[in-house]
């Protein structure tokens, strides 16, 4: 038998209709004689309203009290399928981060999984019971407290569930049938990607393609779970169920770089548009200041993405930009008011209308060329580049939001990434 995690996002679950479907594909496996754990997300827009009802309540919220709303979508789907399971003769039960337990770190909001015990999981599944299990939620043991892992959280529970099983496979259902060159809904051309290195796939998720939570792609890479993306969307029955050891070409596997037979130099193209530019005008050039300017973004917990320091014209001025979280960017510039003084410098400026486009391909690493070709294709467009980031295997550049598109499609294009 093969132990099977598939996970259900928000449109998989939308209503109970589109939950009875949810059902037949689990059934399909069932009835292959597979064992099946389900983490399902919450109904399509419901966690979007929860987190808008607390907003609401007040801005400044308790995180702990966050965590026990927008975790209350998942409960809801869970018991729906369990129950719709059990209408079809498949025995199941719906089980809650807390019941696991999910055990998770304090970071309420955005908790981190630290443990996920899977025997008591396991005897239920080979007693022939299907669980269905909560996304998006543990538990925090010392308080006792309900945490959510973050938008997009359910993926990484599947994970978690997955290497607490040794599953077999961890299969995560969407509405789009595997990962793509790029976001298809941005690109009509994109192509599906039948694989893609964990390492490609870590870099597209953490630079904005949200097809996959960034923490499950690692939790995936540092164990190794063979993870799948594919579609809820086709006919439970037009889809054969998981055999160990069999490929099928399905969806989209994340998988090591080894298996991946025909390495392209560029595999895909990620947007981010959550970035916020800040720009500080005329600060001393000299040893010290990039310390004074970022250690108190640091202490603050601001993440800082993209530097650039300009050159200096006289010698001893200079501007500094860099980008943070647009969600990050007013407190960012709280900081940096109160530290004007020790830093020392003639005034800020800042916009969140920048985007952030990446290419990402483990081909780079023996490719040279690829930011030379890069740079010109946008400069070809009229494109103008902000700032810059670089790693072994992707090129980021910061663009003004409004050639987002443009920017993205060109790039598809250069690389030979668009569908015939
Ligand atoms: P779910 O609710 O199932 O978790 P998400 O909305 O989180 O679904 O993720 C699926 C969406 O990710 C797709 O609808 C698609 O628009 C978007 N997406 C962004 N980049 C990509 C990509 N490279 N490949 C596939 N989908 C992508
Ligand atoms: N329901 C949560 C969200 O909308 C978690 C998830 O869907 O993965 O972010
Ligand atoms: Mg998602």
């Amino acid at each position: 038998m093969a132990i099977v995690v598939m996970k259900f996002g928000g449109t998989s679950v939308a209503n109970v209709e589109r939950i009875r479907n949810v059902a037949r594909h689990v059934k399909r496996e069932v009835d292959a004689g597979n064992g099946v754990a389900v983490v399902v997300s919450a109904m399509a827009g419901a966690t979007n309203q929860l987190v808008a009802w607390v907003r609401e309540a007040s801005l400044l919220h308790d995180s702990r009290e966050y965590d026990a709303i927008v975790a209350s979508g998942e409960q809801v789907t869970a018991g729906l399928l369990a129950i719709v399971l059990q209408s079809m003769g498949v025995p199941a039960r719906s089980w809650q981060g807390w019941q696991i337990p999910i055990l998770t770190d304090k970071a309420h909001g955005a908790a981190r999984i630290m443990d996920v015990p899977g025997d008591k999981l396991r005897e239920r599944i080979d007693a022939g019971e299907v669980a269905v299990i909560t996304g998006f939620q543990g538990i925090e043991p010392e308080h006792n407290r309900i945490a959510t892992l973050g938008r997009g959280g359910s993926d990484t529970s599947a994970v978690a569930v997955a290497v607490a099983l040794k599953a077999d496979i961890c299969d995560i259902y969407t509405d789009v049938d595997g990962v793509y060159t790029t976001d298809p809904r941005i690109v009509p051309k994109a192509r599906r990607l039948s694989k893609i290195s964990y390492e490609e796939m870590l870099e597209m998720a953490s630079l904005g393609s949200k097809v996959l939570q960034t923490r499950s792609v690692e939790l995936a890479m540092v164990h190794r779970v063979r993870t799948r993306v594919l579609s809820s969307f086709v006919a439970p029955d037009a889809m054969p169920p998981v055999r160990p050891g069999e490929q099928t070409d399905i969806g989209t596997i994340v998988c090591d770089e080894d298996e991946i037979v025909e390495q392209q130099v560029v595999s895909g193209i990620a947007y981010a548009k959550d970035e916020a530019k800040v720009t500080i005008l005329k600060v001393a050039d000299k040893p010290g200041i990039a310390a004074r300017v970022f250690g108190p973004l640091a202490e603050a917990n601001i993440n800082v993405d993209m530097i650039v320091q300009n050159l200096s014209a006289d010698g001893r001025h200079t501007d500094m930009t860099f980008t943070v979280q647009a969600s990050e960017l007013p407190r960012a510039l709280q900081v940096l008011k109160s530290a004007r003084d020790d830093i020392g410098y003639f005034d800020l400026n800042s916009s969140a209308d920048v985007v952030k486009v990446s290419v990402i391909g483990i081909g780079m690493r023996s490719h040279a060329g690829v930011a030379a070709s890069m740079f010109k294709a946008l400069a070809d467009k009229g494109i103008n580049i902000l700032a810059i980031s670089t790693s072994e295997i992707k090129i980021s550049v910061l663009i003004d939001a409004a050639y987002a598109e443009l920017a993205v499609r060109t790039l598809h294009s250069l690389y030979g990434l668009d569908a015939e």
